[in-house]
Order: structure tokens, then C-alpha cells, then sequence
């Protein structure tokens, strides 16, 4: 995927998620609509949308840090070992920071 792509694929995805976390923060009953999926669980509206909001905001991080890579011309390597992270990761997640190996390291540490 060239960079043009890539930064318009962020982009997208940047005017998304400010849609949704505008919505979270101004309306958190509007949350059902996005939420369905989860439905049954005892969670309240409020703490859905809390949940919600902490997932959208750290997307956004990762999509606004991934068009500074691009701004600074190191897109698409992992910021972790420095290796080529692969066209089919970064096709799936635009935003990706790492190669699977260093993310699989750090999702288990947490
Ligand atoms: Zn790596």
C-alpha cells in the first residue's frame, strides 16, 4: 500500500472516529445503535459508552501517531524493531504500529 492510500485510509478513519467519540461524549443512549453486537451484557448505557470512548480514543492515538509516521517517512516500519511491518497487516489496519511479533509481545505483558 502506498502512502497516498495509506493517508487517505487514516484520514477516513480519523473524520470516523471523531464522529463516534462526538456521539459517546454528547449522547451515550445513541451508544445502543453502535453496541448491539454486545447486547445481554449487564453493562449500563453509561459504561458502554465509557467503554466505548476508551477504545475509540486510543484508535484515535494510534491513526493520528500512524500519519505522523507517514509526515516523518517511516511508515509501515514496526516502531518497535525497526522491521518492514507486512502489507497485508497494514491493508487490514492501516494504523498498525508494530509487526505482529512485537505486538503480540506487548499485548502479553499487559
Ligand atoms: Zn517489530
Amino acid at each position: 500500500m502506498d502512502v497516498t492510500t495509506a493517508r487517505e485510509r487514516l484520514k477516513d478513519m480519523l473524520a470516523e472516529l471523531d464522529r463516534s467519540i462526538g456521539v459517546l461524549k454528547g449522547d451515550p443512549v445513541a451508544v445502543r445503535e453502535y453496541s448491539a453486537a454486545d447486547a445481554g451484557s449487564d453493562l449500563t448505557d453509561a459504561d458502554r459508552a465509557q467503554a466505548m470512548l476508551t477504545v475509540a480514543t486510543a484508535q484515535r492515538r494510534a491513526v493520528v501517531e500512524a500519519i505522523e509516521r507517514i509526515d516523518e517517512g517511516v511508515y509501515g516500519r514496526c516502531v518497535d524493531c525497526g522491521k518492514p511491518v507486512p502489507e497485508g497487516r497494514l491493508e487490514a489496519r492501516p494504523e498498525a504500529a508494530r509487526c505482529v511479533q512485537c505486538q503480540g509481545k506487548r499485548e502479553r505483558r499487559r
